[in-house]
C-alpha cells in the first residue's frame, strides 16, 4: 500500500538545516494497522504529513499502490489520490471549523471529491451513512464542535476522513488529546472501522500501550531515523534496541508480575538532543549505557536479526539482556 525508501526531510531554519528524517525505509501492507513510535521531534509525524502531501520529501522516494510516486507535496497530487489518503489530527478541536455545522464540515470532502455534483438529500445520505459508521446520531448533523464532547470531535474527524471513502488514513496522535477514558473508545472503532472498511492505516504515537493492541507492526524512531521495526508480538517479546529496550521499561504497570515481563531498567542519560545538532555515529550514543567506541564514529547500519525484525545497532548481538 505504501512504500518508503531512503526517505529525507530537510528543513532550512535561520539556525541551519534540521534533517527531520534521514534514510527512512519501511512499507505498509493493505489492510495493515502500521505503528509509528517516538518521543516528541523524532520526525514521526513528519512522515505521515509527507504521506498526506504537507510537504515534499528533499530526496528518497515514497509510492502508494506499489507504482504512483507520492513524494511530492500534495499539490502535485491529482484529487482521486488526494482522497485515497486521509489524515486525522492529534487535535480533533482544532480540526474542525468553529463556526461550520458536521453537515458543513463533512460535506467539503464530497464536494471536493465527488466526480459529480451531488444533490442535498445524496450529501446528506452519504453524510448520515458516516455519522453511522462512527456510532454518533444523526442529530449531530446540524450541530456546531462546541456543542460536543472531545471524543466526539474526534469521531467527526474519523466521519470527515471516512466520507472521502479512503484507501489509506494517518491517524497522527488522534487520542493523545482526549481523556484516558473515552481513548479506549476510540481506538476501539478505529480498529472497528480499519476492519469493515478493509482500510489501512499509519498509526502515530508516542504510546507503546496503544500499538500492542492496534499494531499489526511497528517501527521505533529516534532523532530522524528507525531504530527498530518488527511484529508487534515479536517486539514486545523481544526488543533488542537499547533505546527500545528504555522505552517498553519506562511503561507503568500495575502488579510485581507485569513489571517481571519487562526488559531490565535502562538507565538512559539526558534528554533527545536537537535534531539541528545530531550527534556523529549512532545518534542515541549520548544517552545509551551500551555505547563502545564505535559507536560515536560510525552510524550502524540496519541489520535483520529474525525474520521481518530488524535493528539498527552495532552491538545487538552482545548486549544483557537482564
Ligand atoms: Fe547504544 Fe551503540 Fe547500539 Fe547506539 S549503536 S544503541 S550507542 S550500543
Amino acid at each position: 500500500m505504501i512504500e518508503v525508501k531512503s526517505l529525507r526531510k530537510e528543513f532550512k531554519t535561520k539556525f541551519g538545516n534540521l534533517v527531520a528524517v534521514d534514510d527512512v525505509n519501511f512499507a505498509i501492507k493493505k489492510g495493515e494497522i502500521f505503528g509509528l513510535v517516538g518521543e516528541s521531534g523524532s520526525g514521526k509525524s513528519t512522515i505521515g504529513s509527507m504521506i498526506v502531501g504537507a510537504y515534499g520529501a528533499t530526496s528518497g522516494s515514497i509510492t502508494f499502490h506499489g507504482d504512483t510516486d507520492i513524494s511530492k507535496d500534495s499539490k502535485f497530487r491529482p484529487h482521486a489520490l488526494k482522497q485515497k489518503i486521509q489524515l486525522v489530527f492529534q487535535d480533533p478541536g482544532g480540526s474542525l471549523n468553529p463556526r461550520k455545522t458536521i453537515r458543513q464540515i463533512l460535506s467539503v470532502p464530497l464536494e471536493l471529491y465527488s466526480d459529480k455534483k451531488l444533490s442535498r438529500a445524496e450529501t446528506d445520505a452519504l453524510i448520515a451513512e458516516a455519522l453511522k459508521q462512527v456510532g454518533l446520531p444523526l442529530s449531530y448533523m446540524d450541530k456546531y464542535p462546541k456543542a460536543i464532547g472531545g471524543g466526539e470531535k474526534q469521531l467527526v474527524c474519523v466521519a470527515r476522513a471516512l466520507v472521502a471513502n479512503p484507501d489509506f488514513i494517518v491517524l497522527d496522535e488522534p487520542t493523545s488529546a482526549l481523556d484516558v477514558s473515552i481513548q479506549a473508545k476510540i481506538t476501539n472503532k478505529l480498529i472497528d472501522l480499519q476492519q469493515k472498511n478493509n482500510l489501512s492505516y499509519l498509526f502515530i504515537t508516542h504510546n507503546l500501550c496503544l500499538v500492542r493492541n492496534m499494531c499489526t507492526r511497528l517501527a521505533v524512531m529516534y532523532l530522524g531515523n528507525i531504530c527498530e521495526y518488527a511484529d508487534t508480538a515479536e517486539f514486545f517479546d523481544n526488543p533488542r534496541h537499547p533505546y527500545t529496550q528504555m522505552l517498553l521499561a519506562s511503561i507503568p504497570v500495575l502488579s510485581d508480575e507485569e513489571e517481571s515481563c519487562k526488559p531490565q531498567r535502562i538507565k538512559s542519560v539526558g534528554e533527545i538532543p536537537s535534531p539541528l545538532n545530531k550527534p556523529t555515529g549512532c545518534s542515541f550514543h549520548p544517552r545509551c549505557p551500551y555505547k563502545k567506541d564505535i559507536c560515536s564514529r560510525e552510524v550502524p547500519p540496519m541489520r535483520e536479526v529474525r525474520e521481518g525484525h530488524f535493528v539498527c545497532c552495532h552491538c545487538w548481538d552482545s548486549l544483557d539482556r537482564g
